[in-house]
């Protein structure tokens, strides 16, 4: 990775695990970001899938001015919050499950998740029930143990031992399950819409036999709705549409509109496994990211909310399919949900993700051939018909 080569460059003091693009943002407006030149580009990425209601929102503002109104930011967990609790409990009532932990990102929520598994996995069959199944184009970070449930070779093999144990098994073809001994597996992992993996829903119907077979081999289903969950879908969470229920959940992304937070939500049967002093973190659901994320999860669980993120997926829907018809020498196929969308090259997505950005939309590719769009829950039609149209133009 090159580095900047004088060290006037505010940039050099970075570790370069990032290459940021140039523009230098310096203030943010709904669906649109503004430049240090001023210039404003729309911003379908969302931070990835973050920024949820888009940049600024009232809500957000005044549960962060609240917050601070009280003077408490932070008390650690070993003592009663009310806003943790509270939100716990509202994430418990919809998801249908029953506890919850709170971390402070995606990955954190992905390693809870897998102690959580094997705690229960331990008191079920004993210290050989300790294995992970993953899907082959899984994401689920970058930390040891999420890593090693992540299917990408190249950022596995620089470090090298990860967590032993995991096994890939193809979505397309789930009788691989088969092969699979439960009498080794705590848990099977999977995103219901994998989405660093180039934005690919699982078929309901993969989903499903996902359940049974973990269901009738004692093994827990984790589903990763990091990415997917919290209304990017039109339903509050994906697995919704599904009609199951996974025995833990992750969440971290949107959860606190763009400040960090992560949650693992379980079912009893799981969390009545966990003693004091199994798992901890010192920051986790602290009063002021608690009252923030409760803020999005009460915008977005809103009915009406739901159904616009519905309405708006079927138009990004319709404008893409109108955009594959005009290059289709270009667009191989398209993939998404709601407000999740995957456009799969027949090239590169990299040089259309930098000819948008310089059009003044923000794009993020997924993998090498598909280029993702993640806009706000509080993208306006209009912004969504601009959006696209300068994708078009950058694919010409
Ligand atoms: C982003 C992501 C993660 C990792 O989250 P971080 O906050 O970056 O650690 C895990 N799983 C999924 C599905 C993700 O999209």
């Amino acid at each position: 990775m090159s580095r900047p080569a004088t060290t006037t460059d505010p940039r050099s003091a970075l570790l370069g695990v990032y290459k940021p693009a140039d523009p230098l943002f310096v203030r943010g407006d709904g669906a649109s970001l503004v430049d240090s030149d001023g210039r404003r580009y729309l911003d379908f990425t969302s931070g990835i899938a973050v920024t949820a209601l888009g940049h600024g929102h009232p809500r957000i503002r005044e549960a962060v001015e609240g917050a601070l109104d009280q003077g408490m930011v932070h008390t650690s967990n070993l003592y009663r919050t009310r806003p943790g609790e509270e939100l716990a409990a509202r994430l418990a009532e919809l998801s249908g499950l029953d506890r919850v932990f709170f971390c402070n990102s995606g990955g954190e929520a992905v390693e809870g998740a897998l102690k959580f598994a094997r705690r229960w996995a331990r008191t079920k069959g004993g210290s050989a029930k300790h294995g992970f199944v993953s899907l082959k184009g899984a994401f689920h970070g970058r930390l040891f143990g999420s890593l090693a449930l992540t299917d990408r070779p190249e950022y596995q093999e620089p470090f090298q031992p990860l967590m032993p144990g995991v096994r890939f098994v193809d979505p397309e073809d789930p009788e691989a399950l088969d092969g699979v001994d439960p009498q080794a597996v705590a848990a099977l992992v999977a995103e219901p819409i994998q989405g660093e993996g180039g934005v690919r829903p699982l078929p309901e119907k993969v989903l499903r036999r996902l359940r049974e077979w973990t269901q009738a081999n004692d093994v827990l289903l984790v589903l990763d709705e990091i990415q997917c969950g919290l209304g990017r879908t039109g339903e509050f969470f994906a697995y919704q549409a599904s009609g199951i229920l996974p025995d833990i959940l992750t969440l971290a992304k949107p959860l606190a509109g763009g400040l960090p937070m992560g949650a693992v939500v379980m079912t009893e049967e799981v969390a009545e496994t966990i003693q004091p002093g199994d798992h901890g973190t010192t920051f986790g659901g602290g009063p002021l990211v608690s009252a923030v994320a409760r803020a999005v999860v009460d915008t977005v669980a809103a009915p009406d909310f739901l159904e616009e993120v519905q309405e708006k997926g079927q138009l990004l829907h319709r404008l893409l399919q109108d955009l594959q018809s005009r290059h289709s020498g270009q667009v191989q196929e398209l993939r998404g949900r709601g407000l999740m969308w995957g456009v799969e090259l027949t090239g590169q997505a990299g040089p259309v993700v930098e000819k948008a950005r310089e059009a003044g939309l923000l794009l993020v590719p997924a993998g090498k051939k598909v280029v993702r769009l993640l806009p706000p829950l509080t993208v306006t039609t209009h912004e969504l018909e601009r959006g696209v149209g300068i994708m078009g133009s950058s694919l010409a």
